[in-house]
């Protein structure tokens, strides 16, 4: 079946930060008054919290036992201040949704807390760039679970069999979109996930906005 919708991972697929990630942690931990956390932890905690409406939640785990003074709801604030104070569009990125928008329905399908994602776009300006944004801090599973894609397939109207998903993790998006029956562009750079077997195509971010349409055009 021709692909009629393409859905997008925002965070490393169309939008990276100008800085390392465990920067912007320790600048966030620093300006809370906390003691610093490792980006894996942080990560562990992030995947036991994928949904809600801020990042409170991830950080009381984190901070649980070790910093009783800091306080988790302004470390969520001080971080999600620092995170879209440091977002980067990938070069083209609007320019790219806009071109395929006029072929397809488009939407974006982000992990994590409601007011950290929906943050991200304000700052980007991406609002209004979709035909339609699920974040999954409003529903009851996130990505890889199969509940996120159907949540973002219904927004788009879109059966997952015409679906397109384009993403950077393995798990999350490439082995979920998959296992959701959407076929998969992964996109691949050179700090980011090996390129896994499972996707249907794999895409440089680099190369995104050149090559993306012929490559979804190609899945015919
Ligand atoms: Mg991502």
């Amino acid at each position: 079946m021709p692909p009629r919708a393409v859905v997008f991972d925002l965070d490393y697929t169309l939008a990276v930060p100008d800085r390392h990630r465990q920067t912007l942690l320790n600048e966030a931990t620093a300006s809370a008054g906390a003691s610093d956390i490792d980006r894996d932890a942080y990560l562990g905690a992030h995947r036991e919290n994928l949904t809600g409406e801020t990042r409170e939640p991830i950080f009381a785990d984190l901070l649980a036992d070790r910093d009783a003074d800091a306080d988790p709801a302004e470390l969520a604030r001080a971080y999600r201040r620092t995170i879209a104070d440091a977002l980067r569009p990938v070069d083209g990125a609007a320019g790219l949704v806009r071109e395929l928008r006029e072929r397809y329905r488009v939407g974006l399908l982000t992990n994590g807390p409601v007011r950290a994602q929906r943050d991200k776009l304000r700052t980007l300006g991406w609002e209004n760039l979709f035909d339609a944004v699920v974040v999954t801090g409003d529903l009851d599973a996130g990505k890889p679970d199969g509940r996120a894609f159907e949540a973002a397939l219904e927004s788009l109207d879109a059966a997952a069999g015409e679906a397109v998903y384009v993403g950077d993790e393995v798990e999350a998006d490439v082995h979920g979109a998959s296992a959701a029956g959407l076929r998969v562009v992964q996109v691949v750079s050179p700090d980011g996930p090996a390129p896994d077997p499972a996707a249907d195509a794999h895409v440089d971010r680099a190369e995104l906005v050149a090559r993306l349409p012929a490559v979804i055009a190609a899945l015919d």
